[in-house]
């Protein structure tokens, strides 16, 4: 067995990893780079690799740079197998629609301003390739080992970092690889905690946090809490912007289980998405998957995905309606960074009120309007307009996806004896710092993955 690093590795997107076995080829993910221009101009590269030759591919989860350049890869003539767990062959097409379509209007938006002799702008993959590509999807169970080409077993294992996150188990060629994906941190509502392996002749982990650990999630809470009780009592309403996967569904199940301490029922609450909404439907769907505490919180009431006040709108018609209503709103809508969306309306509307408050509850990459806002910024500009930034914003931490340092530590621990341990989905900082704390600890071999570089197993 021989595996070849591809992508994410010395970055956090991109995830990419071919592993040779029994004869055949497996790509582990096929995720599209995110960042800068240039980095984001580099999914257009040509694959390191024929994708004729990929015999099948396995998906850890249904983050776009997991999963963002699986319909190129059709298109560039994949025809094997794409196997997913079940929950993430369902919002597999969620994300991946979501990205063809950005991609389609930003093409037709540089088209429509393309000057004369300028190359015609085509989007990286149209919704035609996404619905294509879902073709080859196949859905396995969580925990079950199956057999996916003649020599080559693999079982998913809960990874607890979105709905139908897995660690991947590869076995082939009488050795064992086990990539991690991308693991969630142990306590995260809603889902279970990562699964512990106990045996590999190699493992693949992510690193993003490998040199931080996150904060007391109670104590994040509690401050979600009181900004809610200052807007209230200022006559304001709330702006959150939030991805629509994961950290969406986490606020709707913090609004039911602080139902009565914080007063919930007064606020009038906004998942202003239609793709957090269909994503909601995906985690209703597959309820069985939370943890024991979730289970607990459904059975009650209110529920998350239904709280009594729970607005769920859809069309654009329905998102400009509540920029009517004067106070007492929590709006919930994407993008993360408000870069780009739903919130940006929201902001445009509210932005300049003191008695608005906007609430961060996500990394704010560099650039981003998400960032100048938490940096301060007094004017923004917001579609073209200039924008007063009178709000009070707020940056709650400690909401992550990912495991922490500690976290990761922990998760390696569960080895035994501990495997060679290859660090993938990290800057070098995290990776060097996670590499030399564990190589103290267990003693054993920690390569930094570079892409273009292979390892046998
Ligand atoms: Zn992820």
């Amino acid at each position: 067995m021989r595996v070849h690093f591809h992508g994410a590795a010395g970055q956090v997107t991109g995830s990419m990893h071919l592993v040779e076995c029994a004869g055949k080829r497996v790509l582990l993910d096929c995720g599209m780079r995110q960042g800068s221009r240039e980095m984001e101009a580099a999914n257009f590269e040509p694959f390191p690799f024929d994708p004729a030759s990929i015999d099948a591919l396995v998906a850890s989860h249904a983050h776009i740079d997991h999963i963002g350049r699986i319909p190129l890869l059709v298109a560039r003539g994949f025809r094997g197998p794409v196997f997913a767990q079940e929950a993430t062959a369902e919002l597999m097409p969620i994300m991946l629609l979501d990205a063809a379509s950005l991609a389609e209007n930003d093409a037709d938006r540089a088209n429509r301003d393309r000057k004369r002799g300028q190359p015609e702008a085509m989007p990286l993959f149209t919704r035609d390739d996404v619905e294509e590509a879902m073709g080859q999807v196949r859905s396995l169970r969580y925990d079950a080992r199956t057999p996916v080409l003649t020599g080559v077993d693999i079982a998913f294992r809960d990874a607890g970092h979105i709905l139908g996150s897995s660690i991947v188990e590869l076995w082939a060629d009488g050795k064992k690889l086990v990539f991690s994906g991308d693991l969630g941190p142990k306590g995260t509502p809603i889902l279970r905690d990562p699964e512990t392996v106990r045996d590999a002749d190699l493992v693949l982990m992510e690193s993003t946090y490998g040199d931080r650990n996150h904060r007391d999630r109670a104590e994040t809470i509690s401050e979600l809490g009181g900004i809610l009780e200052r807007a209230w009592n200022d006559g304001g309403s709330v702006l959150i912007p939030a991805f629509a996967v994961g950290r969406s569904q986490e606020l709707l199940y913090w609004f039911a289980r602080h139902w009565d301490d914080w007063k919930m029922s007064r606020w009038r609450v906004f998942l202003d998405s239609p793709m957090a909404n269909r994503v909601l439907k995906v985690y209703d769907r597959h309820h069985a998957l939370f943890d024991a505490e979730a289970q607990d919180v459904w059975r009650g009431t209110p529920n998350p995905f239904r709280l009594p006040n729970l607005h769920a709108t859809v069309t654009t018609e329905e998102s400009m309606a509540i920029n009517r209503i004067e106070r007492g709103a929590v709006v919930i809508a994407g993008s993360g960074m408000a870069n780009g969306g739903r919130i940006l309306h929201h902001l445009r509307h509210r932005l300049g009120r003191r008695e608005t408050h906007v609430v961060f509850v996500g990394y704010q990459a560099e650039g981003t309007l998400g960032r100048k806002l938490v940096n301060g910024a007094k004017w923004v500009r917001i579609h073209g307009g200039d924008v007063q930034a009178n709000a009070q914003v707020h940056t709650v931490g400690g909401l992550s996806a990912h495991a922490d340092q500690h976290g990761l530590i922990e998760w390696y621990s569960g080895f035994d004896p501990h495997p060679p341990l290859a660090l993938v989905h990290g800057e070098d900082e995290a990776r060097e710092t996670l590499a030399a704390e564990i190589g103290r600890r267990f003693g054993v071999e920690v390569e930094l993955a570079r892409p273009g570089v292979e390892r046998d197993v």
